[in-house]
């Protein structure tokens, strides 16, 4: 006899979450829950973690439950200047309870400055606490906006694989 073949989903999911700030001076530079001497950080209503939020979209998005701004609305006064591993922690949370994993999680982040070679292994460490992974789990590549006009803004790009 073949084996049944099983009616439910795949053991795995994918994710993507995209995000971008301002650049703006004389505030902290938070990027994927580290903070990064510079002299801008990102504007937004929480800690403007650009990476964070594209993280915690990507979760959300693998598991088809909205974006960040539906789960945490911008204009909610409690979410002002807020540690934005709140919001990840938070996306992990509703992930567990539904029964899934990180497999891996690949980020591009795009910006001006500053250069992120001597924090890449610090921002990795961070997310792979956040994440419950090894850091060999997380991939955090930076490139220059070229071509893109963007000086003052910082954009992240994240894809996240889920498993059962
Ligand atoms: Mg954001």
């Amino acid at each position: 006899m073949p084996t049944p073949v099983s009616n439910s989903s795949p053991p795995w999911r994918a994710g993507t979450g995209f995000d971008s700030h301002a650049f703006a001076p004389g505030i902290p530079l938070r990027l994927g829950g580290v903070t990064i001497a510079h002299t801008h950080g990102l504007a937004g209503h929480s800690d403007g973690d650009v990476l964070l939020h594209a993280v915690c979209d990507a979760i959300l998005g693998a598991l088809a439950l909205g974006d960040i701004g539906a789960l945490f609305p911008p204009g909610d006064a409690q979410w002002r200047n807020a540690d934005s591993r709140v919001f990840v922690r938070r996306a992990y949370e509703l992930m567990r309870e539904a029964g899934w994993s990180v497999g891996n999680l690949d980020a591009t982040l795009i910006l001006e400055q500053p250069r992120l070679g001597p924090c890449r292994d610090s921002i990795r460490a961070s997310l792979a606490d956040l994440l419950s992974t090894g850091i060999e789990a997380i991939s955090i590549k930076a490139k220059t906006p070229e071509g893109l006009n963007w000086p003052g803004t910082a954009v992240a790009q994240v894809t996240v694989l889920l498993y059962r």
